[in-house]
Order: C-alpha cells, then sequence, then structure tokens
C-alpha cells in the first residue's frame, strides 16, 4: 500500500488535512469540537443537531491528522518526502491552507524546521558533494512582493530570467549556517509581518509568506573547475492568506471586484491547483497572479507539491472548514 501511495503522490498533488485541538478559549467558550478524524485518511462532521441534513459528512484524503497528532508526525508521515526531494534535484512546493487561526503558521514553522535539520543532515553525510543552502523570504500582500529580511520596505519584482525562471529581483538570499540561524531567520520574518499592523493575524490573514530554500551543490572534486557542473533546486514552503479572504470575496457578489483585488493570488492559485489535479499538462494561468508566476517552477512539470489543508474543529467554524475541505477536494 506503501509503494501504491507513493507513486500516486507523485503525478498528483498530495493532499494532507490537519485538524487542531480545540483551543484553551474554546474550551473555556464552551465550544463543540464537531469534526473527527475516524482513520488514517477520512475525517467525519459530527453534528447531532444536523442530523438527517443533506449536510456531506465525510471526506477522504491522502492523509488526515487528529488533533493529537503532532507536527513531527505531519512532517514525518506527510510532507518530509516532497520536502526533502529538493536534494534529489527536484522542485517542490508544500501550502498551508485553511481559515485563519486554524493552524497554517503552526504547522509550516514546524515543517520548516524539520526539513532544515534534515537537509543539514544529508549534507554532512554526503561530504563528495559541495553544498550551500539559502533562505529567502517574501511577503505578498495585495500583489506586492515584499522581502522579510530587509526592514526596508521597497516592492520588488518579478522578472523571467533565462536559466532560472521568474525570480525575485534583489532579494534577500541569506547562505543558512545552521538550525540555530534558521531560527534567528524565522524570528526576523515574523517581526518584520507584524510590522504596520495592529496584530500579526491582522496581516498575516491577509498576506502570503513564502519562505524558500534553495540548495546548490557541485562535485567537490570538480570544484573551480572549467567542467564543474552545479545543481540547483527549491523547496518553498507557502503560508498562505487565510482561505476566508477566498470565500468572502467570491461570495460577496457586488464586491467581487475588491475581493479579487484583495487577494487574486489565492484565486488563482485555487484554479492552477484545480486544474494540474487534473494532469500536469495543457494551458495553466501562472502568470495571472505573483504568486503563481514566482511558484511555476516549482508546481508544473516535474515538480512535487502538497497541500497542508488546516482546520479548526469548532462547531461555530463549520462553513470555513467545509470550504476548505472543498478546495481539498479539488486539489485531489
Ligand atoms: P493561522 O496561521 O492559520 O492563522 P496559527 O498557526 O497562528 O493559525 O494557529 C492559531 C493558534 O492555534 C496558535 O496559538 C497555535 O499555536 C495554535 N495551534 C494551531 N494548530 C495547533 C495544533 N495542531 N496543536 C496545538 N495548537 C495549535
Ligand atoms: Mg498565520
Amino acid at each position: 500500500q506503501k509503494v501504491q501511495l507513493a507513486a500516486a503522490r507523485e503525478e498528483r498533488i498530495l493532499v494532507l488535512v490537519r485538524l487542531r485541538p480545540l483551543s484553551d478559549q474554546e474550551i473555556v467558550a464552551n465550544e463543540v469540537a464537531d469534526w473527527e478524524c475516524i482513520n488514517d485518511s477520512t475525517i467525519l462532521y459530527r453534528n447531532t443537531l444536523r442530523e438527517g441534513s443533506t449536510f456531506p459528512s465525510a471526506y477522504t484524503f491522502d492523509r488526515v491528522f487528529r488533533g493529537d497528532c503532532s507536527t513531527k508526525q505531519v512532517y514525518e508521515e506527510g510532507a518530509k518526502e516532497i520536502a526533502l526531494s529538493v536534494v534529489n534535484g527536484i522542485n517542490s512546493s508544500i501550502f498551508a491552507y485553511g481559515q485563519t487561526s486554524s493552524g497554517k503558521t503552526y504547522t509550516m514553522n514546524g515543517i520548516t524546521e524539520y526539513t532544515v535539520a534534515d537537509i543539514f543532515d544529508y549534507i554532512n553525510r554526503h561530504e563528495e558533494r559541495a553544498f550551500v543552502l539559502k533562505f529567502s523570504a517574501i511577503e505578498i500582500y495585495n500583489e506586492a512582493i515584499r522581502d522579510l529580511l530587509t526592514s526596508d520596505n521597497t516592492q520588488l519584482r518579478l522578472r523571467d530570467d533565462p536559466e532560472r525562471g521568474t525570480i525575485v529581483e534583489k532579494v534577500t538570499e541569506e547562505p543558512l549556517k545552521d538550525w540555530n540561524h534558521l531560527k534567528e531567520l524565522l524570528a526576523i520574518c515574523e517581526a518584520q509581518r507584524r510590522i504596520g499592523e495592529t496584530s500579526l493575524n491582522e496581516r498575516s490573514s491577509r498576506s502570503h509568506q513564502i519562505i524558500r530554500l534553495t540548495i546548490e551543490s557541485s562535485a567537490r572534486e570538480f570544484l573551480g573547475k572549467e567542467n564543474s557542473t552545479s545543481l540547483a533546486s527549491s523547496v518553498n514552503f507557502i503560508d498562505l492568506a487565510g482561505s476566508e479572504r477566498a470565500s468572502q470575496a467570491l461570495s460577496t457578489g457586488a464586491r467581487l471586484k475588491e475581493g479579487c483585488h484583495i487577494n487574486r493570488s489565492l484565486l488563482t492559485l485555487s484554479t492552477v491547483v484545480r486544474k494540474l489535479s487534473k494532469g500536469r499538462q495543457g494551458h495553466i494561468n501562472y502568470r495571472d497572479s505573483k504568486l503563481t508566476r514566482l511558484l511555476q517552477p516549482c508546481l508544473g512539470g516535474n515538480a512535487r507539491t502538497a497541500i497542508i489543508c488546516t482546520l479548526s474543529p469548532a462547531r461555530s467554524h463549520v462553513e470555513q472548514t467545509r470550504n476548505t475541505l472543498l478546495f481539498a477536494c479539488c486539489a485531489k
């Protein structure tokens, strides 16, 4: 069964679902958890008040993670294989999709840390090659790109590079020294994201954060020689804007245009993901948003993609949870 899963993963987008536990505040507020993972692939909606309604109640994905699963488990059993394909020269992207407060940042930060630890481990075990691991972080906010590693507020531009594809001009690329260095850089990103907003959630509900790790390597014996060939590939960790932005945009009719502008990247991503899930051929509208344009080399072709859909179990969040599951169903 494992072999089958791996084969399926290679062609399609891997769709993972992570249910978070009720928070302490939700428990104090007498919230009820209406969602339950009944096995490794099925999540069930269980609300006795709605029994007999036509509300679909069971959803099946590649893997679902219960509220008591650790991020380590989500990484090991879900994201690791795709994240680490970067050491074999394969580009990949791991997205977190879900409403604000469902656990996107919690999940992505952990997965980024585990990936970096495993990449350093790999580098140490392959002394025949020389590696450079670079870290960059940007935010896309209202279709404007900003560097999260500098306090400079200038907007960065995308440029088509004949060799490297679409790149962010002048973005800071920091060579990663070790795991502690990563923690420092993540803290800088978080501080940058807080600037200009009353709370982090306020801003992160409207912007996408993309952390990119790029590995460059070349065989030591050819280092500095004419015929030295170097390999470069990237893995992207994308902490998406709150998905409530996309559903608001789609549902408010007259305000559709405004909504689209608020989050064109999220809407285009949905379209791109839906098309990719039907096979990676044919025309795909990557150029319709900054996010998809930037990620094109890490989405199409032989790139690997995983989407982690994060869910709140709370009864009061049922509409958003259902929207997230519908997006997840489109992606698989
Ligand atoms: P988002 O980025 O989707 O807005 P966060 O990642 O900030 O959501 O999570 C909201 C809150 O819930 C945070 O306090 C976070 O620590 C907590 N949280 C999220 N997921 C989990 C989980 N699986 N287990 C325990 N706490 C979680
Ligand atoms: Mg967040």
